[in-house]
């Protein structure tokens, strides 16, 4: 008989084989597996996680350097957001929201709509960031077809996005390697250039470069007509594009073209709502933006519970009431819309994210980037970018051409391998190391962070010699 381990603090992972990694690899397909290795891929364990930290297999404790995926934003094990989830599931563990609802949900809906910019007012509840993506999308699909303007469809979206895995969503991305062996909605979607500042055009200041951005955008509606565009959609920072920090005033150039032409304004707010940037919503209270919709994801449930959304605008609902169409139906919907333990809690997250945690990430985002941009001196950083508390070292073959590719392609993997062994988890990205650490990183932790990347970059610097 198998070896059995107890992990974890309540040894949660009782009755489970000690040869987890081996069962994986005969059993486990993982997401965003290559052919060669597809089913049999060798993934470190992680087998426990308390504040900042998480422990892997070997009992190595690591600072979680990425939150996640973008997503641990109270860090793990916090008892309030445990607890919450199983009173709930005590109490009601599944409505059918069909044609029932719960009470979480509502309740839950009124806090986002309250903490939402300008017109935003309802929540349609998803399971993710992808299904919050497509679900947007799908609205806007619904509602040109219930104004009777069937061909307003196109969706604009840039270079570098990420709007997630699902088919329509998943066309939008911008990323090569996203859409290199990947089929898509390709005739959906138009696709503009990334607002990336450091690899702007050469000769180009970043305001030069923000007009250029603008023009693109005027230019390609012009050439389409608005009459078939019905979306725009933009991470108003590019997270797992290298967290590209668009010019200043560019956003908002973009939200006014969109209004004037009549195309929604989607923001994607899966990365950054929730505190990624020290507000509820980044779109209005940081980049002074009023969407049509928000989708958001992730750190609305602090990562412990699968759920997402779209916050919808006013007046988009207000058309569709009194449209020609009263019985049309926005036949859309997911078994786990508006999940009552998932909804309850996001509402005991957002309490304690509003109580304390925004404040302090607020507070601490600075530290974070001026401890990290130190990394600068370093020869093989190009640039340490960022906003909040979400920041990429991007390693460059030479400052001069800002090329990454004539590095060793595993550069990021590289400096990730030693960084993990110095007590640290990066995500690695090519030739690019993401840092989103969970909101409540102190300053100290802080310290630590950026001395295991000084020295596994160093470390790196060593094995490409
Ligand atoms: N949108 C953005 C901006 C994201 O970063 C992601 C995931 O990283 C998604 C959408 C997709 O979210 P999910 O992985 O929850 O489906």
């Amino acid at each position: 008989m198998a070896a059995v381990r107890e992990t974890g603090s309540g040894g949660a992972n009782a009755g489970i084989p000690e040869n987890a990694v081996e069962i994986a690899r005969r059993h486990l397909v993982q997401p965003w597996p290559v052919a060669g290795s597809v089913g049999a891929e060798a993934r470190a364990l992680i087998d426990d996680g308390e504040g900042v930290y998480i422990t892997d297999g070997d009992g190595k404790r690591l600072i979680d350097g990425p939150a996640g995926m973008w997503c641990t934003n109270l860090g793990h094990r916090r008892e309030e957001l445990a607890r919450v989830m199983y009173e709930q599931a005590m109490q009601l563990s599944y409505n059918t929201p069909w044609y029932t609802m719960n009470a979480p949900a509502a309740e839950l809906a009124r806090r986002i709509a309250a903490a939402a910019p300008g017109e935003l007012s309802h929540v349609f509840f998803t399971t993710g960031g992808s299904s919050a993506v497509e679900t947007a999308l799908r609205f806007m699909q619904f509602y040109n077809n219930v104004r009777g303007r069937p061909d307003k469809k196109l969706i604009l979206s840039r270079g570098g996005a990420y709007h997630g895995s699902t088919y329509l969503a998943a066309s939008l991305n911008g990323r090569p390697r996203d859409r290199d062996w990947m089929d898509g909605t390709d005739d959906l979607v138009v696709k503009l250039s990334s607002p990336d500042p450091f690899r702007r055009p050469k000769g180009l200041d970043v305001n030069a470069f923000a007009n250029l951005l603008v023009e693109e955008f005027r230019d390609r509606i012009a050439a389409i007509g608005a009459d078939k565009i019905g979306a725009f959609v933009g991470e108003p920072v590019q997270a797992s594009g290298g967290v590209i920090v668009p010019p200043d005033g560019y956003l908002q150039r973009i939200r006014e073209i969109c209004r004037e032409n009549d195309i929604l304004y989607i923001s994607d707010e899966v990365v950054t709502a929730f505190g990624r940037l020290g507000h509820v919503f980044a779109s209005g209270d940081v980049f002074g933006l009023d969407p049509d919709m928000i989708t958001f994801a992730k750190g609305v449930t602090s990562g412990y519970f699968p759920l997402g959304g779209v916050v919808i605008s006013e007046r988009l609902l207000e058309e569709l009431r009194r449209s020609n169409h009263p019985d049309a139906m926005f036949a859309h919907g997911l078994t786990y819309t508006s999940h009552p333990i998932g909804c309850a809690l996001a509402l005991k997250n957002l309490d304690i994210l509003e109580d304390e945690v925004l404040a302090h990430a607020r507070e601490v985002a600075p530290y974070f980037q001026t401890r990290l941009k130190t990394l600068e001196d370093l020869p093989l950083v190009g640039e340490v970018r960022g906003l909040g508390l979400m920041a990429c070292v991007d390693c460059v073959a030479d400052r001069e051409s800002k090329n990454p590719l004539q590095l060793d392609k595993a550069v990021g993997a590289r400096i990730d391998a030693h960084c993990h062994e110095l007590g640290l988890l990066v995500r690695p990205l090519i030739n690019m190391c993401v840092m989103s650490p969970p909101l409540i990183i102190t300053h100290e932790q802080i310290d630590t962070m950026v001395a295991i990347l000084r020295e596994g970059i160093s470390r790196t610097m060593e094995d490409l010699r």
